[in-house]
């Protein structure tokens, strides 16, 4: 399979090709067009499969129609919770190099350090938050992010998340994003908690594992 199989948009395929990828890896074949149909998603992945692109591409995709001109107001559509600062500056990259011929905007949000610079640019507007669960629920509830226009919602790592204790926290974040999302749940390993979220928090989702 190519990427020109995938129906990506031109401006997305174009970033591809800059970074030299030749074909989809498998877990991209297999969930890019899951998520381009707007279906929920359950990816069972290591990191170094190419799982970042595999959701990244088809959010970035998906955003591209809605977000338009440089001009049009930002809200935040995807929301990406994942358990480190050095995974969420990873995916942030992503969606740059991914984005670069899109307006879409992200933003990166981690805690141990200064808020004021991530709540400046969250005042600006992004399309895209990347965040650890303990600074994005702070920031939350201090009232400097909106969830009502969402889109996606990503979990990525999950069951590192379960194990460095954030389950409670991530649940709290999936209660405050609306109904109607599309949720993508990624995890190297699938234990019976994973499950049950996925069972919760997931509307007919389809299975892929690599
Ligand atoms: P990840 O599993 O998301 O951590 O990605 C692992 C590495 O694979 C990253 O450095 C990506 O830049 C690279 N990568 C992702 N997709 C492809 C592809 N289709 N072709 C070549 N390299 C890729």
């Amino acid at each position: 399979m190519k990427f020109e199989d995938l129906n990506l948009l031109k401006n997305i395929q174009h970033a591809l090709a800059d970074q030299g990828y030749e074909a989809p890896t498998p877990i991209q074949a297999q969930a890019i067009p899951i998520i381009l149909e707007d279906t929920d998603l359950v990816g069972c992945a290591q990191t170094g499969t190419g799982k970042t692109a595999a959701f990244a591409i088809p959010i970035l995709n998906q955003l591209h129609r809605i977000v338009g001109s440089a001009k049009k107001v930002k809200y935040i559509r995807t929301l990406i919770i994942t358990p480190t600062r050095e995974l969420a500056l990873q995916i942030g990259e992503s969606f740059d190099t991914y984005g670069k011929y899109t307006n879409v905007r992200q933003l990166t949000i981690f805690g141990g350090v200064n808020q004021v610079p991530q709540t400046d640019q969250l005042k600006k507007g992004v399309d895209v938050l990347i965040a650890t669960p303990g600074r994005l629920l702070d920031l939350y509830k201090q009232g400097f992010i909106n969830l009502d226009h969402l889109h996606h919602l990503v979990l990525d790592e999950a069951d590192q998340m379960l194990d460095m204790g954030f389950i409670h926290d991530v649940k709290k974040i999936v209660k405050l994003t609306p109904d109607n999302r599309q949720t993508l749940l990624f995890s190297a390993t699938m234990p019976m908690a994973i499950r049950e979220l996925a069972d919760t928090f997931l509307t007919n989702p389809k299975y892929v594992s690599v």
